[in-house]
């Protein structure tokens, strides 16, 4: 099994009790991370200890699964073995044998062919990401603290997230609850409640993938808690401390900003490519590999492919349409569990159970199997819902204790800077 994400997990777990089968793990990461609070550490709401959970640990009890913390970057399909690479006892590299192979490698952010844009503005999808923007979100308002010059100062305390799927929302809203909200009283030069979020969509709304009348409840709560949108609106070039963005009927425009989030278009891990090229398949546009419908490689039944970095066929062919989400990779991880257990092939079909997104301190909406929650009610299935899926005991109690300390007191702790 080459990933210990949201589907590895399931496919390793799913095995536990398959007769006569050995479960090896191999992640380049010691943990699991619970990617869907990450914005929680960029932001000082949560430690980084708190979404993620040690490999190891959480298949302790697990006898036929075995960790291995490496990095694959090679597959041989036709002698089936891995080559593994940044071995942590420093040897070059070494290869795996293996009967069933699984590869669930996750995704990335796509700068849409501006790499260089990632200096400037860092995503959340690794919790490195996710502990450089605390910093970097931190360290803005400590230099607005210190800056004289009004314009420079402005620049320092305008932060702008790019993209408005469920990510650049959670973010938006939380940066301005910081500034807003919980900083308020910490700084005694700048008034941190004059912070600008700006939220760059492309689209004409927010959170594209909930019906409209809940991206309308979402962008008036944004607006309520002091974020604005700017949308039908195109990042088209990021420099250090300036973002250029063109609205869809209007003028080009730069904006002075220290701190920009990226949280905008998804391309699958680079081993989706790699897998297809030793199987001779394909990938699509966003370097997804194609499945079968049972999430096999065509003509290679031993060897599955899941998550964020495959694309499914159905049936007839076509490519189903999936969304990039972790009920997703879980559940073709049981899928594919259930197929190697008892050795038989049936094709993988999605149960949606309904798509959930915060805004903010009270504010969320949820659309349940055409349930449309907003508001208090939504929040409070958003957080059931995150902590009922968040991995181990401890953690659970961890952040629902913080999470009951934050809503009383408006505090964050977890505001460490890391230089
Ligand atoms: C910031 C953020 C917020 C999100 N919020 C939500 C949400 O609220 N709800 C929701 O449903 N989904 C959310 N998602 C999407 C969800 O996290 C993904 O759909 C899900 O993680 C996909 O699972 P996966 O198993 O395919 O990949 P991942 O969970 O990403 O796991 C991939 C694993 O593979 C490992 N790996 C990668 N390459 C290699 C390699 N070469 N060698 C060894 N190991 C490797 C990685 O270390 C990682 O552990 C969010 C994603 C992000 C980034």
């Amino acid at each position: 099994m080459i990933g210990g994400g949201f589907g590895g997990l399931q496919v390793v777990r799913g095995l536990r009790r398959a007769a006569g089968v050995e479960v090896t793990l191999v992640d380049r990461q010691n943990f699991h991370l619970f990617q869907p609070l990450a914005y929680q550490v960029a932001t000082g709401g949560l430690s980084s200890a708190e979404i993620a959970s040690p490999l190891r640990r959480v298949l302790r009890h697990q006898a036929n699964a075995r960790v291995v913390l490496a990095e694959a970057t090679g597959f041989d399909l036709g002698s089936r073995e891995v080559t593994l690479d940044k071995l942590p006892n420093g040897a070059a590299s070494m290869t795996i044998p293996y009967d069933v192979l699984v590869v669930a490698g996750g995704s990335a952010y796509s700068y849409f062919g501006h790499d260089d844009w990632a200096e400037f503005a860092p995503e959340l999808k690794s919790l490195q990401g996710a502990l450089a923007l605390r910093s970097r979100i931190l360290s803005a308002f400590e230099a607005a603290e210190l800056e004289a010059d009004p314009g420079r100062r402005a620049a320092w305390l305008t932060f702008v997230v790019v993209g408005a799927g469920p990510t650049g929302v959670e973010m938006a809203g939380q940066i301005a609850e910081l500034a807003h909200d919980t900083l308020r009283h910490d700084y005694r030069a700048v008034d941190t409640s004059h912070a600008r979020v700006l939220l760059v969509e492309a689209a004409d709304r927010v959170l594209g993938t909930f019906p409209p009348s809940l991206s309308r409840r979402a962008a008036r709560s944004l607006e309520k808690i002091g974020v604005t949108l700017a949308l039908d609106t195109t990042v088209v070039d990021l420099a250090d401390g300036t973002i250029d963005v063109q609205p869809r009927n209007g003028e080009r425009s730069t904006i002075a900003a220290r701190t920009v989030v990226w949280a905008a278009g998804v391309t699958a891990s680079p081993l989706a490519a790699l897998l297809a090229d030793a199987a001779g398949g394909e990938v699509d546009r966003v370097g997804r590999i194609l499945v079968e419908p049972d999430l096999t490689l065509p003509g290679r039944p031993e060897v599955f492919a899941l998550g964020d970095m495959a694309a499914v066929r159905s049936a007839g062919g076509e490519v189903q349409r999936l969304p990039g989400v972790a009920p997703v990779a879980m559940q073709e991880g049981r899928h594919v569990a259930r197929s190697i257990g008892s050795g038989t092939s049936k094709p993988f079909r999605y149960r949606d159970k309904g798509n959930l997104a915060t805004i903010g301190r009270s504010h969320a909406v949820a659309d349940v199997k055409g349930v449309q929650l907003w508001g208090f009610a939504a929040w409070v299935t958003w957080l059931a819902v995150h902590l009922a899926y968040l991995i181990g005991f401890e953690n659970r109690l961890l952040v629902l204790t913080r999470w009951t300390f934050s809503y009383l007191t408006r505090g964050r702790t977890a505001r460490v800077i890391h230089h």
